[in-house]
């Protein structure tokens, strides 16, 4: 699972930052989170073969999280895209996107899906035999959901030199790494615990952003490999979170300790502050393993 993370700040792009925008990359996918402006510029920027995006997640319809997805959209269509795009947001998204390409005349080629959400409980929206996606519906001035990224759980992995002792025929493995006891070729029963391992550990990541602290996620995004929640301000601004309906660092760090997640991290940072330092130390008096995003920034979990 690798998360690439194209921009973490907060409201405005700036010269030297983002609004939110992240690929994850698990189990063969391309999953694009966010499109905030300048989305495509960071996708080159950081070498991110993006044509193999094949599906966009879109929290909620604020600027800052999607105004580069008509772009993308565009280029797509100039790149001679033919692969279907699958799109996943708000209600309203369709309507908001198509109003762009109709006035313009430019359609794209290749076919545009629209998934939009209205449900205010976790749902999942995507699936193949691999990985699971669900929402996780956030507390924020519009309609908004996070997203729970998650494998499934893979088949048990055979243990070569123990198959080949019990002596079982390979027309069973298939068997085998379903968990099943089978019969050796000698039509004694072997015990699949003893020819087999269990399953590499299948992997989650939470994404989200944006929200005012939300103690009913937790449930949801229990025992998480990594969560990013987003923390807009520090404590000498916690009174503007409730209002502006955004989280502190402190209070993502409190969902990550009460959720048990693996890792917390931080990003949708105000530009109002200089340094991201203090984000982290605030974070690190409640949880400890924090970690700080930043524009180009990797994660390898
Ligand atoms: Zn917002």
């Amino acid at each position: 699972m690798k998360l690439s993370i194209l921009g973490c700040y907060s409201a405005t792009p700036r010269a030297l930052t983002n609004t939110t925008s992240q690929v994850l990359e698990i189990n063969n996918h391309m999953f694009l989170i966010d499109c905030g402006e300048g989305t495509q510029v960071q996708l080159r920027k950081h070498k991110i073969k993006f044509n193999r995006i094949k599906h966009i997640f879109i929290s909620h319809l604020h600027g800052d999280h999607f105004f580069g997805l008509v772009g993308l959209i565009s280029t797509f269509r100039l790149l001679t895209r033919e692969a279907d795009l699958h799109i996943y947001g708000p209600k309203g998204i369709k309507e908001v996107i198509t109003l762009q390409m109709k006035l313009a005349d430019s359609w794209t080629n290749y076919k545009l899906i629209f998934h939009e959400l209205t449900s205010k409980k976790s749902e999942l929206i995507f699936e193949d035999e691999k990985v699971e996606v669900f929402t996780i519906p956030l507390n924020h001035r519009v309609y908004t959901n996070g997203f729970l990224f998650k494998e499934k759980e893979g088949e048990r992995k055979l243990d070569i030199k123990a198959v080949e002792d019990a002596n079982i025929d390979t027309a069973y493995f298939r068997k085998l790494k379903q968990g099943f006891d089978v019969e050796n070729k000698d039509g004694v029963l072997i015990d699949n615990n003893k020819v087999t391992k269990p399953a590499n550990k299948s992997k989650s990541y939470a994404f989200c952003s944006d929200t005012m602290y939300k103690e009913d996620i937790v449930p949801i995004i229990k025992n998480a490999d990594v969560l990013y929640h987003e923390s807009t301000f520090l404590e000498k601004h916690a009174h503007l979170a409730p209002k502006t309906k955004h989280s502190t660092a402190k209070e993502a760090a409190t969902i990550a300790k009460l959720a048990n997640v693996g890792t917390l991290v931080l990003g949708h940072y105000s530009t109002r502050y200089d340094g991201l330092n203090a984000f982290k130390e605030e974070a690190q008096t409640v949880f400890n393993n924090v970690e700080l995003s930043e524009d180009g920034k990797t994660f390898n979990f």
